[in-house]
């Protein structure tokens, strides 16, 4: 690829590849101003306790809304923002909108209070001094670290004494939760799950595909279950779209869930009223 040979080098490129990489150096360039220009935002998807169906926490999604493309998700920019090393500033953004949006939530709502959960590169969380800041914005905001959790995929969480693992004890100390994210798709070996400081495994929404039609799916599902319980991790169940899935997860003893049949991401304002509407969270059967 042309990237591999360096800058200012000359090649050919058919239009198509032209039109590609004039697109890319496009949105490279907006999403520099991006960030100050107040061009990201951030979506709520409620995370539920399946047994009670009450919600628990929300996990923060990013959005893009591009002056001319509309609004992007996630999988068009952030593998961008992760080449170009801007991947840390909005990391920091969303730590600190996500964090103030909980503590908004705390003042409207009566009840228990909320969790709230941050997806979090490596690539950032690796650099010098990224635990302090999520400490620091913490502390600013009041909000108790143990109602915040980060979520670090599994595929970026597989090198051997990796400073990302320091972050994670570090966040440990904190008393902020780490959840292991996209469980199953990478390729991290178990005992990683015994050695680093992980809270909560997520199982990736691949899994959940069958598991209300094949004894296999059923089974493999059952057995990551097993296991986050035998480690005593928390263990989330991600893209259940159909009650018989919830139903199978249930079963099982999952013990929380993330899905369209439960509920989409929700913008910002609609948070308190969806809550206070009192959830027609699938019933509890
Ligand atoms: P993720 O953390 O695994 O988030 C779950 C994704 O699945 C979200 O997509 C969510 O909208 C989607 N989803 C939830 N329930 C369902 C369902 O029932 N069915 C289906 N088909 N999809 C469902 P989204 O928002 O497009 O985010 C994609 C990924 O981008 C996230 O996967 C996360 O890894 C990454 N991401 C999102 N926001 C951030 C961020 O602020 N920072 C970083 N570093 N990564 C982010
Ligand atoms: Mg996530
Ligand atoms: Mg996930
Ligand atoms: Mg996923």
């Amino acid at each position: 690829r042309a990237k591999q040979h360096g800058r200012g080098c000359v090649e050919v490129f058919h239009p198509e590849m032209h039109a590609v990489l004039m697109e890319r150096l496009d949105l490279e360039a907006d999403l520099r101003r991006a960030v100050d220009q107040r061009e990201l935002f951030l979506v709520y998807q409620p995370i539920v306790e399946l047994e009670t169906a009450r919600v628990v926490s929300f996990e923060a999604l990013a959005r893009w809304n591009h002056p001319t493309r509309g609004v992007l998700f996630p999988a068009s920019f952030i593998p961008l923002a992760e080449e170009t090393g801007l991947i840390a500033s909005i990391g920091r953004w969303v730590v600190r909108e996500a964090v103030a949006a909980a503590r908004r939530w705390d003042e409207s709502l009566p009840g228990p209070r909320l969790g709230i959960s941050v997806n979090m590169a490596a690539s950032h969380l690796r650099l010098p001094g990224a635990v302090d800041e999520i400490a620091s914005v913490l502390a600013a905001a009041g909000l108790e670290p143990t109602r915040l959790t980060i979520e670090v995929t599994e595929n970026e969480l597989v090198r051997e004494h990796d400073e990302a693992a320091d972050a994670l004890y570090a966040l440990r100390e904190l008393g902020v939760s780490v959840a292991v994210d996209d469980f199953g798709t990478g390729f991290s070996s178990l005992r990683y799950l015994r050695q680093l400081p992980v809270d909560c495994v997520k199982i990736d929404r691949s899994f959940l595909v069958d598991v209300d039609t094949s004894p296999e799916g059923l089974a493999f599902v059952r057995s990551i279950v097993g296991l986050g319980t035998a480690l005593s991790l928390h263990t989330v169940a991600e893209g259940i779209e159909r009650p018989t899935q919830l139903a199978e997860l249930r079963r099982m003893g999952c013990r929380y869930g993330q899905g369209y049949a439960l509920a989409k991401p929700l913008n910002e304002p609609e948070v308190v009223p969806w809550l206070s509407a009192g959830t027609p969270v699938v019933a509890v059967s």
